[in-house]
């Protein structure tokens, strides 16, 4: 079988069992805050140190995390994609850094990054694993106070939307994985490639809210689930 192009979308599921709560799982970290006062331009606008502050506990957390094994399967199957002429593009909606920590080389990160701040005035974007505070200022216009956490919140535009439908457009194989399907726009890609005539499956611990629009399904914990598919997949490449 010819290795072909994957296009694999990632949700905070794949996170959960390294200890990063889910967006809507009972318990998660999420119950315990206001998403519209955490996470959009409007809370950030009334009251842009708490947004900070939530962001800086996020970071400061994510440092003892570690990947699990669904990042690493992910991250082994694109080392074993490029030598067979296959390609893979694994566009994440995860702000943690857990793809990259396993080995995945290439990673659209189409919600942005904990690891990176983004000035507020002029839009410079740089690394960064410190707290953030009103007091920092821009290193590229030397405005105070604007640098806020590279993710993108609700009511804004994901990121890298041009690369992100070109791979999809041309993949052979669209897969979904550890992501609820409620989250626009990335749970509306399995559309857009059932449409372009892409076969879809999901991997997910349960059905997702899309569950329908997939031709294949897999459930179980990504930790056992995604590895099992990628041993299966090259051992198909040959
Ligand atoms: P979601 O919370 O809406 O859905 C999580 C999905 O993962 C659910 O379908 C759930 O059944 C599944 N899941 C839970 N545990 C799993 C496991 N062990 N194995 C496999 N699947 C499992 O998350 P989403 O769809 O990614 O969308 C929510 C938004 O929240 C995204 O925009 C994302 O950026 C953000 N978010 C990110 C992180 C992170 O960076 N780690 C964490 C929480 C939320
Ligand atoms: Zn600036």
């Amino acid at each position: 079988m010819q290795a072909g192009k994957i296009f694999l979308l990632t949700g905070a599921g794949i996170s959960a069992e390294s200890g990063l709560s889910t967006f809507r799982d009972k318990g998660g970290l999420w119950e315990q805050y206001n998403i519209e006062e955490v996470a959009s331009l409007r809370g950030y606008e009334a009251n842009p140190s708490k947004v900070l502050e939530f962001y800086n506990l996020r970071r400061n957390s994510h440092g003892d995390v570690k990947p699990n094994a669904a990042h690493f399967a992910l991250a082994e199957l694109e080392a074993a994609w490029a030598p067979r002429g296959g390609e893979i593009t694994l566009c994440t909606q995860n702000i943690d850094n857990l793809h990259e920590r396993a080995g995945s080389r290439r990673v659209i990160h189409m919600h942005g990054e904990l690891g990176k701040v983004r000035c507020h005035d002029c839009g410079d974007i740089t690394a960064a694993d410190g707290d953030l505070s009103l007091a920092l200022g821009c290193a590229a216009c030397g405005r105070i106070g604007g640098l806020r956490p590279h993710v993108v919140w609700f009511g804004e535009a994901p990121l890298e939307m041009d690369a992100i439908f070109e791979a999809l457009a041309g993949a052979d194989l669209f897969v979904s994985t550890a992501t609820s399907g409620a989250v626009y726009r990335a749970a509306g890609f399995v559309a857009a490639a059932r449409s372009a005539g892409i076969p879809t499956m999901e991997i997910n611990l349960e059905p997702s809210d899309n569950a329908g629009l997939f031709d294949l399904a897999r459930y179980g914990k990504a930790s056992e689930a995604v590895p099992a598919w990628v041993a299966e997949m090259i051992k198909l490449a040959g």
